[in-house]
């Protein structure tokens, strides 16, 4: 049973156990290596620290999952399974030392940890009971029927990178992982270094969970130093964090022609129709958009309210803002923590001071709560914003939502689809308003009478961003064979492809037209 941890820094053992499992503590230049301080977003003290990591780090990180993978991949399906199952489980069992972790690293409130412990385990549990349907050697019909026997098969990539952001460290740091894992990868990952110990706790119990040793590496340090250095060297790179790192990573790997995943940026609307369950709208909105602060890429950033209700709507949003609790501990009462850190308070400082400016309306919070820890700041709902106003396009990934009034549904949807982003939307209407709205958003994601929550947990269904939001999938079928190679063997029998010897190639020619001709008419040819 875990013993709540105090708001200190992690306990000695536990914090040795998790450095000794970054590749950084194994080289040469461990002992000479810069120690970088692991703040708590709660109060600013150092939990813990890791190593600045180096190229020489990634590079041995590499070569020790090389080999470990040459042997996975020849590990049989089910024992791969097995591993997977049993993770699911320690991760639901031990699902208070996680949460504890998750918050003191980032500062965020219970509910918004878990959220994070349950992405992991559904992760978990959905690829290993999927994996060998998806990735089990496939029978496609032939060129040529019964003469060419061809098969589809799917083969690891190899040697995976993964680079994650601060915002859910142990959801992004190990659930893309896993069906690179399953698929018979290695992976390489570099944690974000606001949050590294939340990904490696989970590593910790991938291990402990049976899977070999070396397979999945964690290299610690930063971006361009660690994070460039994976991208140089993997076979496939999984890549969450901004519009602008993904270009930068893009550019690398396309000059490489290897695969990449990116998972971006957004600026999330959310729609509600004048046929809208106003009182289910009221229960769902604060966490659609102050889930985790808002520093999360499904956030709800801008909401579009139809006339008839707008009023209603702006109403009972101030009240149900202004009765969030805000604070920082363990405790499940707590509605919204703090921010990630000074960089991010600032930001988002920035986003409402400049709305001000612009002669925008503060509708509820709009201003930073050092007497509840240094990066707090209260969920801020805007009104009014005119036209040319920044936060109206740009992401603030913060506690903060405007609502705009719209004169008709065909309008809230140019709206919703008026920017370059294209990650998640909502509609808060009546089933069939909401379905036909819907087919019409440019989002990767879409939830109707839900927030965010529906379409993230349904990880039966590939999730990811359109327009500038991103680039493949994860989740879904396409979550896992992203990070595998298709083999198309093909075995002639019987008959040449260019026609028996005997036959002139005039005369094959014309059989096989007849043959491609009667092939499409009665549809035996694929
Ligand atoms: P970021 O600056 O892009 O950082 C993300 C990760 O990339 C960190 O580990 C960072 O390392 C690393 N990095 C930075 N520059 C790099 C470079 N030149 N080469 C290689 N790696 C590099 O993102 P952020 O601002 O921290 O995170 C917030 C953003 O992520 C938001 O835009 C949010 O919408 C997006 N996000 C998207 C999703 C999604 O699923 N679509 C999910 C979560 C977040 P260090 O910082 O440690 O140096």
């Amino acid at each position: 049973m875990h013993k709540r941890f105090p708001m200190g820094p992690l306990p000695e053992d536990l914090h040795r156990k998790l450095l000794n499992l970054t590749t950084n503590t194994k080289t040469a230049g461990a002992a000479d290596a810069e120690k970088v301080d692991v703040k708590s977003s709660f109060n600013g003290e150092t939990i813990g620290t890791v190593l600045s990591g180096t190229v020489e780090d990634v590079e041995y990180a590499f070569e020790l999952a090389r080999a470990a993978q040459q042997k996975w991949a020849q590990t049989p399906i089910e024992q791969r399974q097995e591993i997977f199952r049993a993770f699911h489980d320690r991760v639901l069992d031990n699902r208070e030392l996680l949460m504890d972790i998750v918050q003191l690293e980032t500062g965020k409130n219970r509910a918004s940890a878990l959220d994070e412990v349950m992405d992991v385990a559904i992760n978990a549990r959905y690829y290993a009971n999927n994996v060998g349907k998806l990735i089990g050697e496939k029978k496609r019909p032939g060129a040529l029927p019964i003469a060419t026997r061809s098969v589809e098969q799917h083969i690891p990539k190899g040697v995976v990178g993964q680079i994650t952001p601060w915002n859910y460290p142990l959801a992004l740091g190990i659930s893309d992982a896993i069906p690179a894992l399953l698929a018979g990868n290695g992976v390489v990952a570099k944690p974000d270094s606001n949050t590294p110990f939340s990904c490696l706790i989970a590593v910790l119990f991938l291990y402990e969970s049976g899977l070999p040793r070396d397979l999945m590496q964690v290299v610690t340090g930063s971006g361009t130093v660690v994070g460039s250095a994976i991208a140089d060297r993997c076979d496939y790179l999984m890549f969450t964090g901004s519009t602008k790192t993904g270009r930068i990573l893009g550019r690398q790997v396309g000059e490489r022609l290897i695969g990449y995943s990116a998972e971006l940026g957004g600026k999330n609307p959310l729609i509600i129709a004048k046929d809208a369950d106003l009182d289910l709208v009221m229960r769902e909105i604060t966490s659609a958009c102050f889930s985790n602060s808002g520093q999360l890429c499904v956030s709800i950033e801008r909401i579009y309210v139809e006339e008839p209700v707008y009023t209603e709507v702006v109403n009972r949003m101030k009240v149900a803002v202004e009765a969030m609790k805000i604070g920082s501990g363990f405790n499940w009462d707590i509605d919204m923590g703090s921010l990630i850190n000074q960089t991010q308070l600032d930001t988002v400082s920035r986003f409402v001071d400049e709305a001000r400016e612009h002669g925008a309306r503060v509708l509820a919070g709009g201003k930073a709560r050092p007497d509840l820890g240094p990066y707090f700041y209260e969920p801020t709902v805007l009104v009014d914003v005119p036209a040319g106003t920044p936060v109206l396009s740009d992401e603030v990934f913060g506690p903060v939502v405007y609502i705009e009034k719209v004169a008709s549904l065909e309008e809230a949807v140019e709206k919703a689809n008026g920017t370059s982003y294209g990650l998640n939307a909502s509609v808060f209407a009546a089933p069939e308003t909401g379905r036909k709205i819907a087919s019409q958003i440019e989002a990767g994601g879409v939830g109707i009478n839900d927030g965010y929550a529906a379409s993230w947990a349904t990880v039966s269904v590939p999730l990811g961003g359109m327009k500038q939001s991103g680039m493949g999938r994860r989740h879904g079928p396409d979550g896992l064979l992203k990070y595998t190679e298709i083999r198309n063997v093909a075995e002639q029998r019987f008959i040449s492809m260019r026609g028996p010897a005997v036959i002139s190639r005039k005369v094959y020619a014309d059989a096989m037209v007849t043959a491609l001709k009667l092939g499409k008419k009665l549809r035996f040819l694929p």
